[in-house]
């Protein structure tokens, strides 16, 4: 589904997003009182619910993400979302629904948390094996008041490259080894500008060899661009782990969205009975 599309849902009745987002198991269907065990109907325009056996009212957001933003129409968090997918800006998203900033900065920080729970359920590690190539690689990044370093492994074996990002204290053999043990199959190639002796890994010296699209994976990352924006150092590998996500899991803008629903479908228990 394009913008247009998500935006017409949006603006149009409570109830057509409310079955829309049934259908993809992000509220449930139907919502079940826990004392009476009864299906609740929608019996009003917004996402309110009564059970017809013990009168009581309950939400439909009961155990989604939605039940955090409880003041949020669902047609404008499900934009939220589709925006977040696109990686448009929070700033954007802000403006575009005028959402209060910080409103919008906690809505990014549960999308976010649901890239990195995704990572740790379906690890993305370890990647390569013979015949591949992996480049190790690391930065600097800004942070409020402060630098620090990302370590990188990228792999080549995808048409799109893709990497294994880490904040990491010191950017010594000891720190960075065991990341690259945890990372990548035996018989990968690793190239690395430095630290190479010493190293149980077969170490290339960097040539040529697809320098172009392991520049672009690192340039992805928008490291630079976060200078001033006051990212705070805690939250750098949210931060990693979602530009992660959307290399491994949201190559284009039309899966990014599809992908990240059924992935907020997988982490709630919306399913079970409201008390
Ligand atoms: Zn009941």
């Amino acid at each position: 589904m394009a913008l247009r599309q998500y935006t017409a849902l949006e603006q149009g009745s409570a109830l057509n997003v409310i079955h829309w987002l049934q259908i993809r198991n992000l509220p449930t269907n139907p919502l079940r009182c826990a004392q009476c065990n009864n299906a609740m109907d929608v019996k009003e325009i917004n996402d309110g619910h009564r059970c017809c056996g013990c009168r009581k009212k309950r939400s439909l957001r009961s155990n989604s993400l939605f039940k955090e933003f409880s003041r949020v129409l669902l047609g404008k968090l499900l934009l939220a979302i589709y925006f977040f997918s696109a990686e448009d800006s929070q700033r954007e998203i802000s403006r575009h629904l005028s959402l209060n900033p910080n409103l919008v900065s906690s809505i990014w920080r549960r999308l976010q948390d649901a890239c990195s729970r995704d990572l740790r359920d379906r690890p993305i590690t370890p990647f390569g094996g013979p015949g591949t190539v992996a480049k190790c690689d690391e930065t600097e990044a800004s942070v409020r008041l402060e630098t620090c370093e990302v370590f990188g492994i990228v792999t080549t074996e995808y048409s799109l490259t893709r990497g294994y990002f880490e904040g990491v204290e010191r950017r010594d053999v000891v720190t960075l080894l065991p990341i690259i043990a945890r990372c990548v199959r035996i018989g990968t190639e690793v190239h690395s500008d430095d630290w190479a002796d010493g190293s149980p890994y077969p170490f290339h010296p960097v040539t040529g060899i697809h320098t172009r699209e392991v520049e672009s994976c690192w340039n992805n990352l928008k490291l630079g661009q976060k200078k001033g924006r006051g990212i705070e150092r805690e939250d750098m590998q949210s931060y990693l782990d979602e530009k992660m996500w959307r290399q491994w899991r949201a190559e284009n803008p039309q899966n990014a969205m599809n992908n990240f629903l059924a992935v907020l479908a997988g982490q709630y228990f919306v399913n079970n009975p409201v008390l």
